[in-house]
């Protein structure tokens, strides 16, 4: 958070975070009657978090967000102290006396427990760990061959890369609407900061940025998941949960419009769960909205894996979208 504001400050006329602790940075746009456009990106991330220390020193604890269980077991962890990271693994049952019948079980995570090197309470207690502290995967990017980078940290790091390397490009050449440059907090746990985040604000478009799933590998039904790593930036009609939930189509038919004039690689389909642009259209009487997503293999693990040259060009579609709006934009759907 403290980063993102940093990195920010040098290219916008203002930034401030709230009390729900979003991140805003707005920069003035040319032209006061162009629609005003907020680009919005998640700060958090999936994880777990500290929810006992049992008598021998090793904890116990909670997901936070859609972390997947089976990704767990045989982990390397950080836990995040106010005296900077304590590093531990996630345990398993020796292989040498798990029964045949238990060794392709994925216990729950009620049965997990995290290993510091610490063997009681008081030992966990005196590295700074207490009840209610993140845990985060410890584990580097790693580059693939043929353009392939594997990240626990894509979801949304690669949204607030996007924020600040706009940021940059439009401290340069100055487009006619203002840009809000948006970090929220909380949308792996239902994206709760995005929606208060543009209150009070006069946002007129809101794009979050933001990763997709991935269909095109070995054990995933290509019916369910469309999108592919390699195809360019996705383009999302509406996000399915529960339900089916639509972005703004006319925002949808403008950044497929922009992709196309610019010959930008693109794919426009359905999302795999919801992201901030959701709440944003639900925030004051409703702003249209829609995700541009990265799409990536094994999400929400700790090996994310996404393609450099659809982040570029999920840059460059939104730079250019964002360049093409004029004042006479239609922000209506009749
Ligand atoms: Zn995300």
């Amino acid at each position: 958070m403290v980063a993102l504001k940093e990195e920010l400050k040098p290219f916008v006329d203002q930034i401030y975070d709230t009390t729900r602790g979003n991140i805003i940075g707005i920069k003035k746009g040319t032209n006061s009657n162009a629609p005003k456009i907020a680009i919005v990106a998640h700060m958090d991330q999936i994880g777990l978090t500290v929810f006992n220390i049992d008598q021998t020193g090793f904890i116990r604890f909670k997901k936070i967000g859609g972390i997947v269980s089976k990704a767990l077991q045989g982990q390397q962890v950080r836990i995040l102290t106010e005296n900077g990271p304590v590093f531990g693994v996630i345990g398993l049952k020796p292989g040498h006396v798990t029964p045949a019948a238990e060794a392709n079980i994925i216990p729950p995570v009620e049965e997990m427990y995290i290993d510091v090197g610490a063997r009681s309470r008081e030992e966990t207690h005196k590295l700074g760990i207490s009840i209610g502290f993140p845990i985060s995967y410890n584990m580097k990017p790693l580059e693939l061959s043929y353009g392939h980078i594997a990240t626990p940290s894509l979801d949304d790091v690669c949204g607030l890369v996007t924020l600040i390397i706009l940021a940059r490009e439009f401290h340069k050449n100055h487009p006619l609407s203002t840009i809000y440059y948006v970090g929220t907090v909380e949308e792996e746990i239902g994206l709760r900061g995005a929606e208060v985040a543009l209150n009070g604000l006069e946002v007129d478009i809101a794009l979050a940025i933001d990763t997709t799933t991935a269909g095109f590998q070995p054990d995933v039904n290509m019916r369910e998941l469309i999108y592919e790593v390699g195809k360019g930036p996705a383009i999302n009609i509406a996000e399915l949960g529960t339900g089916i939930r639509f972005s703004s189509q006319l925002l949808v038919k403008w950044l497929r419009t922009v992709a196309e004039k610019y010959k930008i690689p693109h794919q426009v389909a359905y999302q795999h769960g919801g992201t901030d642009a959701m709440a944003l259209m639900q925030t004051g009487s409703g702003i249209p909205s829609c995700s541009i997503a990265l799409p990536r293999n094994y999400s929400h693990s700790p090996i994310e894996t996404f393609q450099l040259k659809d982040f570029e060009n999920l840059i460059l579609l939104i730079e250019k979208a964002i360049i093409d709006v004029k004042e006479d934009f239609n922000l209506h759907r009749i």
